[in-house]
C-alpha cells in the first residue's frame, strides 16, 4: 500500500465525491499520485477517515429511494446517456489512465471500450430484470418472482484497470437500482472522480453515486459499516481473501476476486509463431500488469526450443517508452517499489534468465523491459508468486497430462489457455482443467459483457462471478410473490398447510 505522506503544494488535489459534489478530505491523510513514465509526482489523493466513509454512504442510504422507485424504462434511458458520454469521452478518460496508471495510450482505449461492453450490456436491464411467472400454481393462484435491489453497495478496485473495473460494478449495481460507494485504488484515482462527473452529466441523481479515497481504514470502514448491504472487490488474493472474510462476517453480501498465474500451455502441434505472438502481447500487454496476463508458458514436448526462439527474436521489437507517445507499446510500471519488486525475480527468482528486461530500459520513470526465464519449476519464487509485471516464466514438461497438472494444482485458477490444432486434446482440456476461464487459441479469454467474469480457488472469495447475468443476481435479490384474487363465493376459513389444488 502507498505510504501517506503530507500533501505538497505544487501538485493537482484529488479529492472524494459525495452527494453529487466534490468533497475535499479533511482527515488530514493523503497518498501521492505518481505520472509512472516520468516518476514524477502528479497529485496527492485524500484519505478518508471512518466518518468521511459514513458521509458517501448516508448520501448513497438518502439517494437510494427515489433511485429504486424510479422505472426501470427511466434508469435504463440514463444508461443510455452514459453509454453515449462514455463513448464519445473514450479518449479524455484514456488520456487520465495512461497519466496515471500508465499503460499506452492504445490500450488505456481498449480499457474503457471493454468496460463500455458491461455498460452496453446493462442498458438491456428491463429485459435482464424480469420474473417468472407461474399463472394458476394452485387453482386460482398465481405465484411470480421479482429481483430488487439490495440497498447501498460498495465497490472497492485494484490500481490496474482504473476505469474498466469499477464499471463491472457500478453499471450493473446502479442499472439493478442499487446505490454506489466506490473506494477506488490509491494509486490512480482520477478516472473515478472523472466518471462521477460524467454521471452527473448523463442525469443519475446525487449521491446515487459516490467516490471515496483512500487506504486500509476506508476499506475497513466500509467492511464494517452497518449501511452497505454488498461489497464487490478486486484486488489481491490476501486482500479479497480478507475482504470476503470481514464482510461476510458483518453480514453482507460480497465477491472478492483475488490475484493469478495464468498458464499457457503450448503442443506440440501448435502453431509456433502464431503462440509466440500470442505469449509475447498477453505476457508483456499493459507491462504485465493483467490479472489475465499470461504468465507461465508450459512448453510440451519438442515445442520449447522453437518457441523460446521465437519469442526471444519477438522481445527487441516491442517499444518500450512513455504512453502518450502513440508509438509505444509497453508503458511503465505503477510505482517505483513495484517496479523493484518485480526486477528481484530476475535477480533470485530462480531458472535461467534468458532476457534481462533491466538491461534496456528507459532511465526516468518506473520502466522495466520484457523478461524471460527458463526453467521454471513449482517451488521457485518467480513460479509460485503472482509477479504482476512484465515477466514471462517458461517450464519445460514432457506431456500434456503433465502440464494441466501444473494448472490444476496451481493454488490460483483465474484463466488459462491451450494452444494446439487438435480439438480433441482442447475439449478434454476445456473439461478438466480447473480455471474460471479458459482460452483455446486465445491467450487473454476476458468473457465478454454478456457473460461473467470469475476464476476459482484463490482467484475468487465468494459464489458469484462478476458482471453479466452473475452481475444481475449480485446486485439483486429475490421476492416470490404468491398471490389469489378471490371469488367471494369460495372463500372459507382452512387451518391446514397451503397446498396446491
Ligand atoms: P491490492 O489488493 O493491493 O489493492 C486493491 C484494493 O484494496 C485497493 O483499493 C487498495 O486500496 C485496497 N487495499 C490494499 N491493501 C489493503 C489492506 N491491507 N486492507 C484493506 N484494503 C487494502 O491490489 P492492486 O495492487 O491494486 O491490484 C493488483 C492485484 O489485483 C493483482 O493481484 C491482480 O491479479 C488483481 N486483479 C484481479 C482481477 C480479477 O478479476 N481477478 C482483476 C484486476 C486485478
Amino acid at each position: 500500500m502507498t505510504d501517506v505522506v503530507d500533501a505538497p503544494v505544487a501538485v493537482k488535489p484529488i479529492n472524494h465525491w459525495i452527494g453529487g459534489k466534490p468533497y475535499a478530505g479533511s482527515s488530514g491523510r493523503s497518498g501521492p499520485v505518481f505520472n509512472p513514465a516520468t516518476g514524477q509526482q502528479s497529485g496527492a489523493v485524500d484519505f478518508a477517515s471512518v466518518e468521511e466513509v459514513d458521509r458517501a454512504v448516508q448520501a448513497a442510504r438518502a439517494a437510494f429511494p427515489a433511485w429504486r422507485a424510479l422505472s426501470i424504462a427511466k434508469r435504463a434511458e440514463i444508461l443510455f446517456a452514459i453509454r453515449e458520454l462514455v463513448h464519445e469521452r473514450r479518449e479524455e478518460i484514456a488520456k487520465i489512465l495512461t497519466s496515471e496508471h500508465g499503460k499506452v495510450l492504445s490500450d488505456a482505449v481498449g480499457e474503457v471500450t471493454r468496460g463500455l461492453e458491461v455498460i452496453e450490456f446493462c442498458c438491456g436491464i428491463p429485459h435482464l430484470l424480469k420474473g417468472g411467472m407461474s399463472e394458476q400454481a394452485s387453482t386460482g393462484i398465481d405465484v411470480y418472482s421479482i429481483r430488487q435491489p439490495l440497498g447501498v453497495v460498495a465497490g472497492i478496485t485494484p490500481f490496474n484497470f482504473p476505469a474498466m473495473v469499477p464499471m463491472w460494478m457500478w453499471a450493473p449495481a446502479l442499472a439493478c437500482g442499487n446505490t454506489f460507494v466506490l473506494k477506488p485504488s490509491e494509486k490512480d484515482p482520477s478516472a473515478s472522480v472523472y466518471t462521477a462527473e460524467l454521471l452527473k452529466e448523463a442525469g443519475v441523481p446525487d449521491g446515487v453515486f459516490n467516490v471515496i479515497h483512500g487506504d486500509k481504514v476506508a476499506v475497513d470502514a466500509i467492511l464494517g459499516h452497518p449501511d452497505i448491504a454488498a461489497v464487490s472487490f478486486v484486488g489481491s488474493t490476501p486482500i479479497a481473501k480478507y475482504v470476503y472474510e470481514t464482510a461476510t462476517a458483518s453480514g453482507k453480501r460480497c465477491q472478492a476476486l483475488g490475484g493469478a498465474k495464468n498458464h499457457m500451455i503450448v503442443l506440440p502441434d501448435a502453431d509456433v509463431e502464431m503462440a509466440a505472438d500470442a505469449a509475447v502481447s498477453a505476457a508483456y500487454g499493459s507491462a504485465g500488469e493483467r490479472c489475465m496476463a499470461v504468465s507461465m508458458l508450459v512448453a510440451v514436448g519438442d515445442v520449447a526450443d522453437p518457441l523460446i526462439d521465437a519469442i526471444r527474436d519477438r522481445i527487441p521489437n516491442v517499444k518500450v517508452g512513455d504512453g502518450m507517445d502513440s508509438s509505444s507499446e509497453m508503458g511503465p510500471l505503477i510505482t517505483r517499489e513495484h517496479r523493484d519488486k518485480v526486477a528481484s525475480y530476475l535477480e533470485d527468482g530462480g531458472g535461467d534468465l534468458l532476457v534481462d528486461g533491466r538491461e534496456s530500459c528507459p532511465d526516468d520513470g518506473f520502466f522495466l523491459a520484457p523478461s524471460l526465464i527458463d526453467g521454471l519449476e513449482p517451488g521457485m519464487r518467480a513460479y509460485d508468486d503472482e509477479i504482476f509485471g512484465p515477466v514471462l516464466g517458461v517450464t519445460r514438461v514432457a506431456t500434456y497430462d503433465e502440464a494441466v497438472r501444473l494448472v490444476n494444482e496451481n493454488p490460483y485458477g483465474n484463466g488459462t489457455a491451450i494452444f494446439t490444432r487438435d480439438g480433441g486434446v482442447a475439449r478434454q482440456f476445456q473439461f478438466e482443467v480447473q480455471a474460471g476461464m479458459v482460452g483455446i487459441n486465445v491467450p487473454i479469454p476476458v468473457p465478454v459483457a454478456y457473460y461473467s467474469f470469475g476464476g476459482w480457488k484463490n482467484s475468487l472469495f465468494g459464489d458469484r462471478h462478476i458482471y453479466g447475468p452473475e452481475g444481475i443476481d449480485f446486485y439483486t435479490r429475490s421476492k416470490v410473490v404468491t398471490s389469489r384474487w378471490p371469488d367471494p363465493a369460495t372463500s372459507k376459513v382452512d387451518l391446514g398447510f397451503p397446498q396446491t389444488r
